[in-house]
């Protein structure tokens, strides 16, 4: 059965085929981005005998729930079940004023960043545009969300390295963000990289593409290649080049990630580093105090480190500290690995 979820209007004419008027296809995307079937036999706008013709080849492609975690602060960590039966995790995090939904892009990661449990998976495959757009439909549906009228915020954050899959990623991006679609604003979605360089600009020439986020995570080359090996190959210096060529919108600013691992990165003089590694950027800055895990050889440091390392970079540029959510259930930053 070939899923539907992921096609573009073009590909859904191509599967109704040249017989069908193209009025069809838009009857199905709509049935599958704002209307949200679960069933194709459901899409009511069809005729009976090209619902069911349809319905014979073809399925929705939702995922399924395989478990879903309920933390003390609201949020919720589901365990999706793909349909290979491979599983990936989504979190859902309400807030009073708005509610943000963290997906996967990939079936664990390939880049080794030594604090986080997803990189202790490695990679078992790219996620289809389907599969990323389905997590965003199953939580929406969950949780009774109306995505288009409420606050609904998406962070590409959850497994995975999204400039990794990039064709994928901006598919689904394009469908999210279709006023046709599932009526998404590009304000309102963030993808965040550990920085792949020659994939940053592929996404910034993307006509409908989401805000960017960079893993910073040191302040020193040196010090970048031992928590990141991906920086042997992608230089922290071309990293910033590549920052300051990249073609914002005029709305927006680069943020950059910064996790905090005691005594490694967390000094006073790995602040005033990053403060001069990011003048000039329009950027704003983002920490995270580590989220512990099994198998991951760091600490989190002291609220007053933490305190310190922000007074420093705020005076020269806004920065805030992310608070964990879901940390009970193993959902906050870095945690995703499916463990039960
Ligand atoms: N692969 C992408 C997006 C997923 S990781 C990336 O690396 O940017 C999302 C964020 O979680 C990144 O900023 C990453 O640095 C951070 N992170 C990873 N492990 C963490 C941990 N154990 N504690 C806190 N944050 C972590
Ligand atoms: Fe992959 Fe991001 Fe984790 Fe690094 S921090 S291993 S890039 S998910």
């Amino acid at each position: 059965m070939e899923p539907l979820l992921g096609k573009e209007l073009s590909e859904l004419e191509q599967v109704l085929g040249p017989t069908e008027p193209r009025f069809r296809a838009r009857q199905v995307y709509s049935a599958l981005y704002q209307q949200r079937v679960s069933d194709l036999v459901n899409i009511s706008t069809l005729p009976e005998p090209l619902r069911a013709g349809l319905a014979r080849d073809h399925e929705v492609g939702m995922p399924t729930v395989d478990r879903c975690f309920h933390s003390t602060d609201g949020t919720k960590r589901y365990l999706l079940r793909l349909d290979d039966g491979r599983t990936v995790e989504t979190v859902f995090m309400p807030e009073e004023t708005r509610d943000t939904v963290c997906i996967s892009s990939q079936v664990g990661c390939p880049v080794d960043c030594k604090f986080c449990m997803t990189a202790l998976m490695g990679l078992e495959r790219n996620l289809t545009a389907g599969e990323i757009v389905g997590q965003v439909l199953y939580v929406a549906k969950d949780n009774g969300i109306q995505v288009e009228s409420q606050q609904l915020n998406i962070v590409m954050m959850g497994m995975g390295e999204p400039l990794l899959n990039l064709p994928n990623v901006l598919k689904a991006t394009r469908i999210l963000c279709d006023p046709k679609g599932v009526g998404l604003s590009e304000r309102r979605i963030t993808l965040s990289t550990s920085g792949i360089i020659p994939k940053m600009a592929e996404l910034g020439a993307a006509p409908v593409r989401p805000k960017l986020a960079i893993s910073l995570n040191a302040s020193t080359e040196e010090q970048r290649q031992e928590l990141m090996p991906i920086t042997r190959k992608w230089h922290l210096k071309d990293l910033i080049a590549a920052c300051r060529a990249y073609p914002l919108r005029n709305w927006e600013k680069l943020t950059f990630e910064y996790v905090l691992l005691r005594g490694a990165n967390d000094s006073d003089a790995d602040a005033r580093r990053v403060v001069k590694l990011l003048a000039n950027l329009n950027a704003k800055v983002n920490l995270i105090a580590l989220n512990p895990g099994p198998g991951i050889p760091f600490e989190t440091p002291d609220p007053a480190r933490v305190a310190s390392f922000q007074e420093i970079v705020k005076r020269a540029m806004p920065c805030f500290i992310r608070k964990p959510r879901g940390l009970d259930i193993f959902a906050a930053c870095g945690q995703l690995k499916r463990n039960s």
